[in-house]
C-alpha cells in the first residue's frame, strides 16, 4: 500500500489503538466473501464492555479507587479469550482495541474462542503484593458476571502474570463455592497451569520469524536481533533467537537500552535485572540512547512492549529486513505504509504472538480433562499450529498480492463472520 492512500484520520498525531483497529477491519473488508459482507458492522461493535470501580484499602489504610474494564469484543466462535493488563495508560479504547485484535488472532489459529481483554487503569509498581492482591481480588469479583471457563477465560499480559491468575482463579473459586481452575490460563503449574505455557508467546514469535526466514532466504543462525520489551514476551523471544544461534545485539525497556553488537548474553541480564531491578549496567552492555534503538542495522526487530512504538517518526529509520511483532498493536498504520515502501516484512501481531493464546487454549482443554500433557508435546503442538498459521497467511498474501496483516485479517475476519452468519441474528 502507498502511504499516500492512508485516510486523512490517520495522518492525525494520534488516532488511538481502536481506531487503528477499526483501520485494520476496513482494509480488508471489501475482499471477504460477498456472503459475509453484511456481517463485517459485527466486527466494528465490541459485543460487551463493562467498566467498573475497584476500591481497595491501601495499607497505609486510605482507600485507593482505580477504573478497570472487561471487554467482549466478539464470542461467535466460542467463550471470549483475552488477558488482563495493569498499566497508567489503560483506557477503555485500548482495552476495545485489544479484545478486537483477540478476535482476530483466535480465529488466525482457530482456536475456538472469541475476543475479550481486560485491564485496570494503574501504575502497578506503586502498589505494595498485599494492595495487588486486593485490588485484584476486587476488579475480579466485579468483573465475575462476565467471566467463567465457558463464558469468558481471562490470561495474563502486561504487568499481570501467573500469581495474579492464582488470586484470580481463587476469587472466582471462592464465589462459585468449588474450585474453578478453567477460568483463567497462564495459571502456576500446581493449580492446573499448564507446561510451557510461560515461554509460548516468545516461542511463537520465535516460530514465526524462523517461518518469515525460510521464505526470505535468510539464516536464523548468525542473525542479528533487536527487542524491546524484555518481560514475558521480550525475554522468552530474546532467549529462543539466542539458542537458535541468533546475536540479541540491543534489548530496550522503560528504563533504557542496552547494546552489544557481540551477543547480549540473556541469561547474564536477567540476573543483572534480578540484581539491580534495571538493564543498564549489564556485564558487556553499553547503553544506548532509547532513541538510537530503531535505526539499529539488524535482521530482525522484536517490538515486544506496548502499542504504536513503531509510527511515522521512526518508521524512516528502521533498518531491520523484517519485523515481528511480539507486542499487541506495535506498528501504526502511518508506519506500516513506510515500511512497506521500504521493502520491510512485517509479521503481524495476529500471528506473531498467537503462541501464548494457542497454548492457553491447551491449557483449557487441560484442566477440562484433567490430563496434562508433557511439554515436548506442547512445544511440538504449538510449533505445528503456529507453521500451518503462517504457510497459509504467507500464501494468501502471495496469491492476492496483499500484506501479511490484510492476509491474517481476510483469514481471521473471514473464520469470525463465517460463525456469525452460520447463527444468525437472535431472536
Ligand atoms: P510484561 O509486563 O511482562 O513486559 C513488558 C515489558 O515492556 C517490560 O520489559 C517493560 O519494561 C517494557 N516496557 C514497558 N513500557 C515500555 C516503554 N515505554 N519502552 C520500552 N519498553 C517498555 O508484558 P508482556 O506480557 O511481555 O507483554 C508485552 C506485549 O506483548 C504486550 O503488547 C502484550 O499485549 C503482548 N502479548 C503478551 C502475551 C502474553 O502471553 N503475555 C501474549 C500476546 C501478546
Amino acid at each position: 500500500m502507498n502511504h499516500t492512500q492512508l485516510p486523512s484520520y490517520i495522518s492525525s498525531e494520534n488516532i488511538g489503538p481502536w481506531r487503528i483497529f477499526l483501520h485494520q477491519v476496513e482494509q480488508v473488508a471489501p475482499l471477504l466473501e460477498p456472503a459475509l459482507q453484511p456481517w463485517v458492522e459485527t466486527l466494528r461493535r465490541p459485543k460487551r464492555s463493562l467498566i467498573v470501580d475497584v476500591p481497595i484499602r491501601l495499607d497505609n489504610g486510605e482507600i485507593a479507587h482505580f477504573e478497570g474494564y472487561r471487554v467482549h469484543h466478539n464470542t461467535s466462535r466460542g467463550p471470549g479469550k483475552g488477558g488482563i493488563r495493569y498499566h497508567q495508560d489503560v483506557t477503555l479504547s485500548e482495552v476495545m482495541a485489544l479484545s478486537g485484535w483477540m478476535t482476530i488472532k483466535n480465529a488466525v489459529v482457530n482456536v475456538p474462542f472469541g475476543g475479550a481483554k481486560g485491564g485496570i487503569r494503574v501504575d502497578p509498581r506503586q502498589l505494595s503484593q498485599s494492595e495487588l492482591e486486593r485490588m485484584t481480588r476486587r476488579y475480579t469479583s466485579e468483573i465475575s458476571s462476565m467471566i467463567g471457563p465457558d463464558k469468558d477465560i481471562p490470561a495474563p499480559d502486561m504487568n499481570t502474570n501467573a500469581q495474579t491468575m492464582a488470586w484470580m482463579m481463587d476469587t472466582y473459586s471462592m464465589g462459585e463455592g468449588r474450585t474453578v481452575t478453567g477460568v483463567v490460563t497462564g495459571k502456576p503449574l500446581a493449580l492446573g497451569g499448564s507446561l510451557g505455557r510461560s515461554d509460548a508467546t516468545g516461542r511463537g514469535v520465535f516460530v514465526t520469524a524462523r517461518e518469515a526466514a525460510r521464505r526470505l532466504n535468510m539464516v536464523i543462525e548468525g542473525s542479528r536481533v533487536a527487542v524491546q520489551g524484555f518481560g514475558n514476551v521480550g525475554e522468552a523471544s530474546a532467549r529462543m533467537f539466542a539458542q537458535a544461534g541468533a546475536r540479541i545485539i540491543a534489548i530496550q525497556d522503560v528504563g533504557g537500552t542496552v547494546y552489544n553488537p557481540a551477543g547480549i548474553d540473556i541469561a547474564a541480564l536477567k540476573a543483572h535485572r534480578m540484581a539491580t531491578g534495571g538493564l543498564l549496567g549489564a556485564p558487556g552492555c553499553e547503553t544506548l540512547a532509547n532513541e538510537d534503538f530503531w535505526a539499529l542495522s539488524c535482521d530482525f526487530l522484536v517490538p515486544a512492549a506496548l502499542e504504536s512504538q513503531i509510527n511515522r517518526h521512526n518508521a524512516g529509520l528502521v533498518a531491520a529486513r523484517v519485523i515481528v511483532e511480539g507486542a499487541n498493536g506495535p506498528t501504526t498504520p502511518e508506519a506500516e505504509a513506510i515500511l512497506a515502501d521500504r521493502g520491510v516484512t512485517v509479521v503481524p501481531d495476529v500471528l506473531a504472538n498467537a503462541g501464548g493464546v494457542t497454548v492457553s487454549y491447551f491449557e483449557w482443554v487441560q484442566d477440562f480433562s484433567s490430563f496434562f500433557w508433557s511439554e515436548e508435546e506442547i512445544n511440538a503442538r504449538l510449533d505445528r499450529i503456529m507453521t500451518e498459521a503462517f504457510d497459509a497467511i504467507w500464501r494468501l498474501a502471495a496469491e492476492r498480492g496483499m500484506s501479511l496483516r490484510s492476509a491474517a485479517f481476510v483469514i481471521g475476519c473471514s473464520r469470525v463472520l463465517e460463525a456469525r452468519a452460520t447463527r444468525g441474528l437472535y431472536p
